[in-house]
């Protein structure tokens, strides 16, 4: 039997049409693009395409910056650090919803323990950010506040332009991490009143290794990896030109396929939901309507999630519990006790990212593992 992949959330394949356009600059264009040769003139042009591409998919300030990095978590941890530590005349408090991935969250755990206040706003029961709470936590000292545009476990979409009218009335800057969201759904930077976004390359179809932050003009922040000064100073490297080049065809055939493609996942999507949710003892987790349409996620009463994993991989299929950043750790997800589970019916949890290998065809196989596993564990389970 084929595999079936669901855990595109935690990596994604490189869609052929990136490959075939990017891969020239692995093997024929390679100039570094701080050279002044041609060959570096050349590839420093590949990467300021890429970031007009990238500029267009989020609607960008033209007086922005989109700076290039690594990936996801050095983008969070530059929107982090870099803004907490160049503004800290101004106040040391920094503040994020308790469901923040731990990119966020460990370098605001890490200013913690230099000085800075941190504060966390919790999420109801479907995820969504309490409003009321952000407020209250805000002070004249809060210099940056991260709000996830959607949560990679649960799917839930926050209300971001109500958070960004709320954290211009009283902090500073609004950081928003669309790692899970970008090209799944439109973002538009300037309608949300967004300071810092950031954006992961593979997680649209682009190669591992290249990520990006916006930066929207005004804002103040310091480089968290000095060097030799590429990226207008905020990030020192020798650009991944491939993987950046990669990324910003990726982003603009997100643009002109992004709406008909959710489209259709999402129906594939619904169909998985109405069929595992027949399940006796299962239960959506985050937001039953506001959620990224190629987002499922479960829990289950009376089983452990890695044993689900473990099982549904036998079956053929791969699937996550949470994020996989923390899946080497034992501790139920924060994600799910925020939004209010206990510990053991956090553990017994099912994640599903669907992509463009995802069919309607495939429901019935995923269901059926699902419900086989289920039964299975719970006869197993001291629970
Ligand atoms: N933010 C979110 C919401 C994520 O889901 C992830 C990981 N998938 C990251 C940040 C970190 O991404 P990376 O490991 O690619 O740096």
């Amino acid at each position: 039997m084929d595999r079936i992949y669901l855990d595109h959330g935690s990596a994604t394949p490189v869609d052929p049409r990136v490959l075939a356009f990017a891969q020239r600059y692995l093997v024929e264009d390679v100039g570094n693009p701080s050279s002044l040769h041609s060959d570096g003139l050349g590839t420093k042009q590949a990467v300021e395409d890429a970031r007009e591409r990238l500029a267009a998919l989020i609607n960008a300030d033209e007086k922005g910056k989109l700076i290039f990095t690594s990936g996801a978590t050095e983008a969070n941890n530059l929107a982090v650090r870099g803004t907490a530590i160049r503004n800290m005349g101004k106040g040391k408090a920094v503040v994020a919803s308790a469901i923040e991935h731990i990119s966020v969250l460990n370098p605001m755990k890490d200013l913690a323990k230099h000085g800075f206040e941190l504060a966390l706003a919790p999420v109801d029961g479907r995820g969504l950010i309490d409003l009321g709470a952000l407020e209250g936590l805000l002070t004249d000292a809060t210099v940056v506040t991260s709000v996830m545009y959607a949560n990679n476990e649960i799917g839930t979409i926050e209300p971001i332009k109500e958070v960004s009218t709320i954290v211009h009335e009283k902090g500073r800057y609004l950081h928003v991490d669309a790692t899970a969201t970008a090209g799944r759904i439109p973002i538009d930077v300037q309608r949300d009143g967004i300071d810092l976004l950031t954006l992961s390359g593979n997680a649209m179809g682009g190669p591992p290794g290249a990520g990006a932050l916006y930066v929207a003009p005004g804002v103040k922040l310091q480089t968290v990896l000095p060097g030799g000064g590429q990226e207008q100073g905020l990030r020192s490297g020798t650009e991944n030109v491939f993987a950046i080049a990669g990324m910003g065809e990726a982003a603009r055939l997100a643009r002109d396929e992004m709406a008909k493609e959710s489209n259709r996942l999402q129906g594939v999507r619904d169909a998985l939901v109405k069929g595992i949710l027949a399940i006796e003892d299962s239960h959506l987790t985050g937001h039953p309507e506001r959620r990224l349409p190629h987002h499922a996620s479960f829990r289950f009463g009376r089983i452990e999630g890695e044993s689900i994993l473990l099982s549904m991989d036998m079956y053929g299929i791969a699937m996550a519990t949470g994020s996989a950043c923390t899946s080497r750790t034992l501790e139920a997800s924060h994600v799910l006790l925020a939004i209010g589970l206990k510990h053991e019916q956090a553990h017994g949890s099912m994640v599903l990212t669907l992509g463009r290998s995802n069919t309607m065809a495939q429901v019935p196989a995923v269901v059926d593992a699902a419900r086989g596993t289920v039964e299975r564990l719970r006869n197993l389970s001291p629970l």
